[in-house]
């Protein structure tokens, strides 16, 4: 039976609740019915492309089954890359806001003792690239006998990344007793064998794309010399016009010269590729998503899972070489039943990849004459006052849920032996004030963060000026960066 209301479920009123602040008004086709399957506690395996809202789809229901009380985590999340775990861990904490719920992201190259610190302290989700987890399993700091939600998501793109071993590496250090959830987006063999093995009885969820992600998207194509690329690029902008725009490119130095290009021409640009810090990839990414800047140079670490809503335009710079990272690569734009665009520079000798690209999606791309410089210089005004006007910044997907919430610093923590019981206590004394006004408490070794919801955070932040947490007076403030 599907069901077509979130109330249906029989969610409890803080996940229902950050549900709601998500906008999330009905379930989604794959929410439909993995859902009440995973409320069931049944193992699953999922078909579907991203884009489909397949991260609520278990994020909600484990949020809904994990015990608060339980310290030690008790699901486990392996994503491919370290921005699809970053980005799980968000959907995750948003949803478990009310629920006060902990999530750890855990991956390569980020420090390993500040995840091992997170680790060491409650945790109810952990989410994490398969490598990183197996080095906190080999020394031993991360806890994995309450595991009782295992979700493999994008589990094509982890076998094409030779990450099965690792998955299996992994799952033998689990406890038997657990839900299994697999996501993918198509179901290899060596995949139906690794269900086969891990999985009892699963059930099987199949979402075919109505409108797929190639009918929904304009797709064009020009023949190019490699030398002249950088000039079309000038001139395909200025026609488009986009609101936002990725442009991918094969390297990593391709990225940089192209990003280099427009950054001369006065674009608002930046790059992304695997070569950068994790610290800069994350919040290019993060500015791009709300809009700071309209054209993002990219390689394909932006093209898998990444949820951004209403690019406008895909520019591939240099063809991939294969019709699936096409496919990922425009399935930027033209996300949850939205039109898109994408165009593609082919030069002489790449005719061969665009013949495979055409053969994977079953379909021509229409083949574009170079535009006339007059049209070019006629748009061009039209574009120079885009450029040049800031574009508007939007929402993260958090922020609803956040405004009713404040974060507070408590100038105490782990060396002052400060406990959370410490903190509720104190809160828990202030007239109006109920555990359920309380959310994440964080307490590190000279620091407590504590959050306070629904909109109490001023009236317990003028209260706390005064009143004492364990027996003494505490400089307390507002943390400004929520998060
Ligand atoms: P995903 O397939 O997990 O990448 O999700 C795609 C997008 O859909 C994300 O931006 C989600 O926040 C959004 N989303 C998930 N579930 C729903 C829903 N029930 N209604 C509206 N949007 C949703």
């Amino acid at each position: 039976m599907t069901k077509s209301n979130f109330y249906d479920y029989l969610l409890s009123s803080e996940v229902l609740k950050a549900v709601n602040m998500l906008s999330f008004t009905n379930p989604t086709k794959v929410q439909e019915q993995v859902i009440p399957a995973i409320l069931e506690r049944k193992d699953i395996i999922v078909k579907s492309q991203t884009g489909s809202g397949k991260t609520a789809a278990f994020a909600i229901p484990i949020c809904e089954l994990v015990d608060w009380e339980e310290n030690k985590p008790q699901a486990l999340v392996i994503a491919p890359t370290r921005e699809l775990a970053i980005q799980i861990k968000e959907d995750f904490f948003n949803i478990g806001r009310f629920k006060r719920l902990k999530v750890s992201a855990i991956y390569g190259k980020s420090p390993f003792y500040i995840q091992e610190k997170e680790l060491k302290q409650k945790t109810h989700v952990v989410v994490g690239t398969p490598g990183r987890i197996i080095e906190h399993i080999e020394k031993g700091t991360i806890e994995l006998s309450k595991i009782e939600y295992l979700v493999i998501d994008e589990a094509d793109e982890m076998l094409d990344m030779g990450f099965i071993e690792q998955i299996e590496t992994i799952i033998s250090c689990l406890p038997k007793e657990r839900v299994t959830m697999l996501l993918s987006a198509t179901m290899p063999r060596a995949l139906e064998a690794l269900c086969g093995k891990y999985m009892i009885e699963p059930i099987h969820v199949e979402i075919e794309e109505q409108n797929s992600a190639t009918d929904r998207i304009a797709q064009e194509a020009y023949i190019v010399d490699q030398s002249d690329k950088t000039d079309l690029l000038r001139d395909i902008t200025i026609i488009e016009n986009p609101d936002s725009c990725i442009i991918f490119c094969n390297t990593k130095q391709k990225v940089d010269e192209v990003d280099n290009v427009l950054a001369n021409l006065d674009y608002t640009c930046d790059k992304i590729h695997g070569g950068m810090e994790q610290r800069d990839r994350l919040s290019v990414m993060n500015d791009f998503k709300q809009g700071y800047f309209r054209y993002l140079v990219a390689t394909d670490v932006a093209a898998r899972g990444i949820d951004i809503d209403n690019i406008s335009l895909v520019i591939n710079y240099d063809i991939p070489e294969d019709g699936e990272s096409y496919v990922h690569r425009i399935g930027r734009t033209g996300r949850i039943g939205k039109m898109g665009k994408a165009i593609t520079f082919v030069s002489q000798d790449e005719n061969r990849f665009l013949k495979d690209i055409q053969h994977y999606i079953g379909k021509e791309i229409l083949l574009k004459e170079r535009p006339a410089k007059e049209t070019v210089n006629s748009l061009k005004q039209e574009f120079l006052e885009k450029i040049n006007t800031m574009p508007e910044i939007k929402e993260t997907k958090g922020a609803q849920l956040n405004k009713e919430i404040m974060k507070l610093h408590i100038n105490a923590g782990k060396k002052t032996k400060m406990r959370a019981m410490d903190v509720v206590g104190t809160l828990c004394s202030i007239e109006g004030i109920t555990k359920a006004d309380i959310g994440i408490i964080n307490i590190l070794d000279i620091s407590t963060f504590v959050e306070i919801l629904n909109d109490k955070g001023e009236l317990v932040f003028n209260e706390l000026q005064k009143r004492p947490i364990k027996g003494r007076p505490r400089k307390v403030s507002k943390v400004d960066e929520f998060r």
